[in-house]
């Protein structure tokens, strides 16, 4: 097949699922990966026959793709500003907002101090690597309730050359007795049950719950467990910096607040949605 008639497959079979330019995008996704090919020279390809192999596996991922699997599913890896995450159903993929605020982060902090840092609901490891990959002098923990997840957060410090210490740890429960830190991040489930309805199938039909979901009735459950977490760890002057749900900045403000916390402060994703929370310990 030629690869212009491979991409036209994308949109004639993704049409019932994905918006036009959705299709294409996951069209060059996958050919950039399967053909490993930079986007300007698959478009320099287009009237050329693909190799049976790579249409193989392209259209493998088309037959996923009409189910709703997540693209990164598929193809098993995603980016994270500048490096490579494996994913798989154990382990939520990482959002642009995640990929943000770790960037919000790097900008604040100083590079070569040897800082103390948890990322606590680490998942794939997304947030906990990229800060110690750009932080040299930091020693880094990562935790997570899923083993699954702490394999692949293991798997992933290896492809990216960090040391990391994982612990396995329920955050609702948690016995994970760290050296003081100074700083926690968390990217902990947030979603509640009643915005379901508002997602899209491909998170609800493959995407663990357990990483996304939290009873109406008590949302903030993961973060007033990270505030006694952080009143016990974060050293004096340390912060912590957390993804939030949009809906629930003031109530996560009032939190944090009434906990002690200085210099509480909600900010913004790049949508301008209410996203993080940045505090420093009381
Ligand atoms: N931002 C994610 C989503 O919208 C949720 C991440 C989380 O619950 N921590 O699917």
């Amino acid at each position: 097949m030629l690869l212009s008639e491979i991409r036209l497959s994308f949109h004639q079979q993704l049409a019932p699922i994905y918006p036009p330019q959705e299709a294409d995008s996951l069209f060059f996704w996958c050919a950039e990966h399967y053909l490993l090919c930079s986007r300007q020279q698959l478009h320099q390809q287009m009237n050329k026959n693909t190799s049976p192999e790579a249409e193989k596996k392209m259209l493998a991922a088309l037959q996923r793709l009409q189910k709703n699997e997540p693209v990164q599913y598929i193809l098993g890896e995603t980016d994270f500003l500048d490096l490579k995450i494996k994913v798989g159903p154990g382990v939520l993929i990482p959002r642009p907002e995640t990929e943000y605020l770790v960037h919000s982060i790097l900008q604040e902090i100083p590079k070569y101090e040897p800082l103390h840092i948890a990322d606590l609901c680490t998942g794939s490891g997304c947030m906990a690597i990229a800060l110690a990959k750009h932080l040299p002098k930091a020693k880094v923990w990562g935790t997570d309730l899923s083993v699954t997840a702490l394999q692949i957060a293991a798997e992933n410090a290896r492809q990216s050359k960090v040391t990391i210490t994982w612990v396995p740890d329920d955050l609702l429960n948690s016995r994970f007795q760290p050296e003081k830190l100074d700083l926690i991040v968390s990217n902990p489930p947030y979603v509640r049950m009643l915005e379901k309805n508002s997602m899209h199938k491909n998170v609800l039909d493959y995407e663990p719950p357990e990483a996304l979901f939290v009873d109406d009735g008590n949302p903030l459950i993961f973060y007033k467990a990270i505030a006694r977490f952080a009143l016990r760890f974060l050293l004096p002057a340390g912060f912590v910096y957390l993804e939030i749900n949009e809906y629930l900045g003031a109530e996560m403000e009032a939190l944090f607040t009434a906990q002690g916390f200085r210099q509480v402060e909600l900010l913004k994703d790049l949508e301008g949605k209410t996203r993080f929370l940045k505090a420093m310990h009381p």
